[in-house]
């Protein structure tokens, strides 16, 4: 039967499977370090998997740097592929924070179909504000076109997910803009708020 019991859907100590949406330059990194201290769950940044990949100088991260280069994005099979195979790993049995996936709905679609995430966080922060914070980090691969397009395709492919996941209501909007602590304590507030749901 589906019936959840007295506890509810979300019984305490169930999973506390997060995903975090945002801009890159949002200030998503610094959250992401202080969200996964706080909910002892294992962090999740398939750009970083991606950029450890190039590093190692495999196959898979030569082909990964041209398009991480161009300011692409890897194609959803092959990206799901590497995401599903991390979330298999015993310490994601707890929960997880999901950083810089799903990055279009095909992604979404095949993760609720993997683990659904219970939360979502949408880390709002104007553009012309990340631009300049993106310019500021002065990565590697932050050339001002890579940065442009990443924008772009952010727009495009991105931002229909806070309407895909506002549909399932688990979309949290949070506005980013503020001191690091400011912003934290409002993350924590409406994760908390909608765990509890
Ligand atoms: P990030 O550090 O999240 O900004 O990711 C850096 C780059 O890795 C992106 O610009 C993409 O080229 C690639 N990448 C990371 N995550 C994904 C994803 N979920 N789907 C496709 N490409 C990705």
């Amino acid at each position: 039967m589906s019936d959840p019991g007295p506890a509810g859907p979300n019984p305490p100590g169930a999973p506390v499977r997060l995903v975090i949406l945002g801009r890159q330059g949002s200030g998503k990194g610094t959250q992401c370090a202080l969200l996964v201290d706080h909910y002892a769950i294992p962090h999740i940044s398939t750009g970083d998997m991606l950029r450890d990949a190039v590093a190692a100088g495999t196959e898979f991260g030569q082909m990964a740097k041209a398009i991480m280069d161009r300011g692409d994005l890897v194609s959803d099979d092959i990206i799901v592929g590497v995401v599903q195979e991390r979330l298999a790993k015993d310490d994601a049995a707890a929960g997880f924070l999901l950083d810089g996936f799903p990055r279009t709905v095909g992604q979404a679609e095949a993760l609720a179909g993997i683990a659904a995430p219970r939360v979502v966080v949408n880390l709002d922060v104007p553009t012309d504000l990340v631009l300049e914070r993106m310019l500021l980090r002065g990565r590697a691969d932050d050339t001002e076109e890579a940065i442009t397009r990443r924008l772009e395709l952010y727009e495009e492919q991105t931002a229909p997910l806070v309407a895909y996941y506002d549909g399932l209501g688990v979309l949290v909007t949070v506005d980013g803009v503020g001191e690091v602590a400011e912003v934290f304590a409002r993350v924590v507030k409406a994760v908390d708020a909608n765990l509890g749901s």
